[in-house]
């Protein structure tokens, strides 16, 4: 079996050090392990990607450790990161915080835990870099600082490593990939192997399909296609059709039979891409845009709350500011749905992260963690991720 591949990231305040561990990290491992060890530069000047619309400047890397392959995010500024957050551009299934153990946390550091814990980053863990020419005592202080912070966010018992990326890199490049100046590089890399769970597709949550289109097949039925979020569901099994056009109640119908590329299957499970045929349903009483889920284990909702990252008009978004009333689409994976959107005190500029209220025309299956763009016509004007329902 191949080894099991996991995103990651660097976060953390300007001038850390988030850059320089990065290209430590893959200096130790691909003389540990194979690979390619990457310079600074050659990070720093990552091609600008877009997502959403919008240009997010993110460098992967890749690198192993014994047990798995990381695909690592290292973002050149704080812009960048907000916006690869919440865009979800690279999906963390960890984070690295990296905290100048001479100068503590600092509100950049304080600010992408926060989003880390909003956008749905279930683990990190934190080097405390700089050890070289910090303060041994002010390094404690950090260490109870560090775990304050994360304590506040619910990350409570994370591991802590502490030492200097600079050296570590130095020690490399002199041939000693093993001695004691890259020790703190190999124990944050074991932290990650044993603090981060293996992502697991969700096989065990209630069944969930985002409808992508909707067709007939002749003489068997009304058929909705898409990619199956979450849990599994056999032929036979009850659903609801959830979304957009039920004001009233959900609409509960039988699945007779299950179809993945053109085979009859006996179910449909977590990230295969299947078609379901829905007993007793005429093709215009189904759209893209609702949901098949299992009945009572999500709600359509019409208002919540998000973080919202609103385009700059060079990005291609708004010249303007918005306030309170502000009615765009939103655009919830295959649903769209014009909402208003309440902006706490004042106004939003581009180029802005906030977090507001929003209030949708019609009802929809909206969960914490859901990700949408906002648009005005063809221009995409922000980014946005849920983070509570009502
Ligand atoms: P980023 O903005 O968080 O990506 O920070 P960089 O990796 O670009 O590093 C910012 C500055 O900190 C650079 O001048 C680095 O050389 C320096 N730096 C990074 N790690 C260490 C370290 O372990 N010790 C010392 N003394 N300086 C470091
Ligand atoms: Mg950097």
């Amino acid at each position: 079996m191949g080894k099991m591949h996991l995103n990651v990231g660097t976060i953390g305040h300007v001038d850390h050090g988030k850059t320089t561990l990065t290209s430590a990290i893959t200096k130790v491992m691909a003389a540990l392990h194979g690979g390619r060890a990457r310079s600074l530069e050659q990070i720093d000047s990552a091609p600008e990607e877009r997502m959403r619309g919008i240009t997010i400047n993110l460098a992967h890397v890749e690198y192993e450790s014994m047990t798995r392959h990381y695909a690592h995010i290292d973002c050149p500024g704080h812009a960048d990161y907000v916006k690869n957050m919440i865009t979800g551009a690279s999906q963390m299934d960890g984070a690295i915080v990296l905290v100048d153990g001479s100068q503590g946390a600092q509100e950049q550091t304080r600010e992408h835990v926060l989003l880390a814990r909003q956008v749905g980053v279930k683990h990190v863990v934190v080097f405390v870099n700089k050890t070289d020419i910090a303060d041994p005592e002010l390094l404690e202080l950090v260490v109870l600082e560090v775990q304050d912070l994360l304590a506040a966010h619910g990350y409570e018992g994370s591991p802590i490593i502490k030492g200097s990326a600079l050296q570590a890199i130095q020690a490399v490049d002199e041939g000693q990939h093993d001695d004691a100046r890259t020790a703190a590089i190999r124990e944050l890399v074991h932290a990650m192997d044993t603090h981060f769970p293996d992502p697991q597709r969700d096989f065990a949550a209630p069944f969930l399909l985002p409808i992508e289109d909707v067709f007939t097949i002749e003489g068997r039925g009304t058929v909705v296609t898409g990619r199956v979020d979450r849990g599994i569901l056999p032929v036979g099994a009850t659903v609801e059709i959830i979304g957009l056009t039920d004001e009233g109640k959900p609409r509960v119908v039988v699945v007779t039979g299950i179809q993945s590329f053109h085979k009859d299957r006996p179910e449909a499970r977590a990230g295969e891409n299947v078609g379901l045929l829905l007993r007793g349903v005429k093709r215009d009483e189904v759209v893209r845009g609702q949901v098949v889920s299992i009945p009572g284990s999500i709600r359509p909702h019409i208002e919540g709350e998000a973080e919202l990252y609103i385009l700059t008009a060079k990005e291609g978004g708004r010249h303007t500011p918005f306030g309170t009333g502000y009615m765009p689409q939103f655009f919830f994976g295959t649903t769209d749905v014009t909402g208003m959107i309440d902006v706490p005190g004042d106004i939003a500029q581009p180029g802005d992260h906030t977090r507001v209220s929003f209030r949708l025309q019609h009802a929809i299956a909206v969960e914490p963690g859901m990700r949408f763009s906002l648009r005005e016509g063809k221009k995409t004007v922000g980014a946005g991720v849920v983070l509570t329902v009502r």
